[in-house]
C-alpha cells in the first residue's frame, strides 16, 4: 500500500492535524475569521502553513513573495517561520481580505516583515523587477487568480536566486485538471502551467499531494 497517496477521510486528517500541527491561538483565530468568509475554500489548509513554515526555515529563507494573500494565513505562517530581518512581499488586489490579515499580523507581533502591495500583482512583480531585485528571492508562494499562473510563475523565476523555490498551489484543482470533460480558463491555465514545468529544464520540481496540490520549482 505504499506505492500511492492515501485517501484522506475525516478521521485520519483530524488525526494527521492532532499529532502534527503545531497551532498557536491567533493563527486558529484567523482560521475561525477566515471560515465566516464566502472564499473561505481560498485558505490552505493548517498542514500545508506548517510544511510552508517548515520549507522556509529549511531554506534558511529571507527574502519572500507571496501572490494571492487573500485574508493572511500563509503570509502570516511564512513571516513566523522568518528570522526577524526576513521580509515577505504580499501581493494582493482586495482591501478588505487583507484587512483581517493586517489585524492578524499585528497581533502577532509580525507585522513589520509583511509588505503588502495591494495592485494587480504582474504589475508589482515588474516594479520589482524593474527596481533591479532580480535574483534576489530566496522562496515565492503562487495562490492567485489561476488566468495569470504562467506570468507570475516567469516573474517568480526572474525574482529567485538559484536555488530559491517556488510554491505553486492549487495544481490538482479539485481534480478537475485530470477530467477531459472540463475546460474552462482556469483549469486549462493550470493544466499548461503543470504540463509547462513538468518540462521545464529551468527547475527541479515536485507535486504534492497536499491541499489542493502543491507544486514545489527549485530554480536551477
Ligand atoms: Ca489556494
Amino acid at each position: 500500500m505504499s506505492s500511492r497517496t492515501l485517501n484522506l477521510d475525516d478521521r485520519l486528517i483530524d488525526y494527521l492535524r492532532s499529532v502534527s500541527v503545531k497551532d498557536t491561538p491567533i493563527l486558529a483565530k484567523l482560521r475561525a475569521e477566515t471560515a465566516k468568509q464566502k472564499m473561505a475554500v481560498m485558505q490552505i489548509s493548517p498542514e500545508q502553513g506548517q510544511f510552508m513554515a517548515l520549507l522556509v526555515e529549511l531554506m534558511g529563507a529571507r527574502r519572500t513573495i507571496e501572490i494571492g494573500t487573500f485574508t493572511g494565513y500563509s503570509a502570516l505562517v511564512v513571516a513566523m517561520a522568518l528570522p526577524a530581518q526576513g521580509r515577505v512581499v504580499a501581493c494582493d488586489v482586495s482591501e478588505e481580505w487583507t484587512s483581517i490579515g493586517r489585524r492578524h499580523w499585528a497581533e502577532a507581533g509580525v507585522a513589520h516583515k509583511i509588505d503588502l502591495r495591494l495592485g494587480p500583482a504582474a504589475k508589482t512583480l515588474d516594479a520589482m523587477i524593474e527596481a533591479g531585485e532580480s535574483a534576489l528571492y530566496d522562496f515565492a508562494f503562487i495562490d492567485a487568480n489561476k488566468e495569470d499562473y504562467d506570468a507570475y510563475y516567469e516573474r517568480c523565476l526572474v525574482l529567485l536566486r538559484q536555488g530559491g523555490i517556488v510554491a505553486i498551489d492549487n495544481v490538482l484543482w479539485s481534480g478537475k485538471v485530470a477530467d477531459d470533460k472540463v475546460h474552462d480558463k482556469d483549469t486549462d491555465a493550470i493544466r499548461a502551467l503543470n504540463a509547462k514545468i513538468a518540462t521545464d529544464a529551468r527547475v527541479t520540481s515536485c507535486m504534492l499531494p497536499i491541499g489542493d496540490g502543491l507544486t514545489l520549482c527549485r530554480k536551477r
